[in-house]
């Protein structure tokens, strides 16, 4: 439904949440293309469907620090973080399963890695599957009565090889594109020192940009804690879960209060406006999306609001603030149905209402 987010209600089941925001920047090199090899830093530009060219940032880079953090806020409230986490290696627990340092990270199982790392739990990670060699693989066939080459691959992977370990990130940020009667440019001559002493100054031509931006983040709440591939609770304390979500949330809130990205050392943008919807889908789900790039985007998503699907509204940097601390005092991520189910069906024949028990954020035991 459409309204303020009210303290004084029960606590807020979030299943999924979107983000559609409209948000103005100025005087900012957010996100670049690169100068292929000239002395000319490229901005990015998108092609709408109609053919129209419009200024853009990359999602890949919001994302990014929004894991970085992410990572301080978990750090805060004492959520585990692995020792590439920690160190901030963007590979997450992919990078620790060949160090020698690290034995616990050579066949590590999913619950573990979501167990210890927050991070690698919210932002996902892929750890690649590694074929065994062939020697092993001929030593291994030699020992098998019958062979059959799918088997004895998969028997020698447990020995030599490694399995594929991944999961999603539970949060997804879209390009940020530019209203396209909205977004203006302005090129600039900058010195740069020289790679080398004899160069000299080196000058540079890059663009400052200013517009006004469509951007959606969305984020997949029911999956704290969760191995989604398998759709299995991995965290079932509810506490360590809320904790998790708490941070998403936090760290949210400040990368849209304080943009951060390329160039900010000398480019940091005029945060001049931001506007949107909120909208939390409370029970199994999909919570909508609609674009900025459309100019009734909020109204639009005002008028989807249902029991199950609420939609905030805010207009300015202070109720966007005050919208998000309030989820973050009053909301908790949904436990997935199944899993709801499962102990309710041992004890109780009667159908068991989802909604109802995710909005106690508990298990019925
Ligand atoms: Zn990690």
């Amino acid at each position: 439904m459409t309204q303020e987010i009210s303290t004084a209600q029960e606590p807020i089941a979030i299943y999924d949440l979107t983000l559609n925001i409209r948000v103005s920047w100025q005087a900012h090199s957010l996100s670049t293309i690169g100068s292929n090899g000239s002395n000319k830093l490229m901005p990015r530009r998108q092609l709408l469907a109609d053919g129209t060219e419009t200024d853009a940032c990359s999602g890949n880079i919001i994302k990014h620090h929004h894991a970085v953090l992410l990572a301080e806020y978990f750090e805060e409230a004492g959520v585990p973080l692995c020792p590439a986490c920690a160190v901030r290696d963007a590979r997450r627990v992919a990078a620790l399963t060949d160090r020698p340092e690290y034995p616990e990270y050579k066949d590590v199982m999913m619950s573990q890695i979501l167990s210890r790392c927050g991070l690698c739990d919210a932002h996902g990670f892929l750890i690649t599957a590694k074929r065994p060699s062939r020697d092993q693989i001929e030593k291994v066939s030699q020992e098998e009565v019958e062979p059959v080459q799918e088997n004895v691959a998969e028997s020698a992977l447990t020995q030599e090889g490694r399995q594929r370990r991944s999961k999603h990130t539970l949060l997804d940020f879209s390009f940020a594109l530019a209203l396209p009667d909205h977004h203006a440019e302005t090129a600039q001559i900058y010195t740069r020192v020289a790679d080398t002493k004899d160069e000299g100054q080196m000058l540079m031509k890059m663009t400052t940009r200013s517009g006004e931006y469509a951007l959606h983040v969305r984020y997949f709440s029911v999956g704290i804690g969760v191995d989604i591939d398998k759709w299995q609770v991995i965290i079932t304390d509810e506490q360590q879960r809320l904790l998790r979500h708490k941070a998403v949330l936090q760290a949210l809130r400040d990368s849209l209060l304080s943009p951060d990205g390329a160039l900010i050392a000398t480019m940091l943008p005029h945060l001049t406006g931001l506007q949107g919807a909120l909208v939390i889908r409370h029970t199994t789900g999909r919570a909508p999306m609609y674009s900025a790039l459309n100019h009734d985007f909020i109204e639009r998503l005002q008028a989807i609001a249902d029991k199950t699907c609420s939609v905030y509204p805010f207009h300015s940097i202070d109720t966007f603030n005050a919208q998000m601390n309030k989820l973050i005092a009053h909301s908790f991520p949904c436990y997935p149905a199944s899993y709801l189910q499962k102990s309710s069906y041992s004890t109780s024949s009667t159908e068991p209402d989802m909604e109802e028990r995710n909005r106690h954020g508990k298990r019925k035991k």
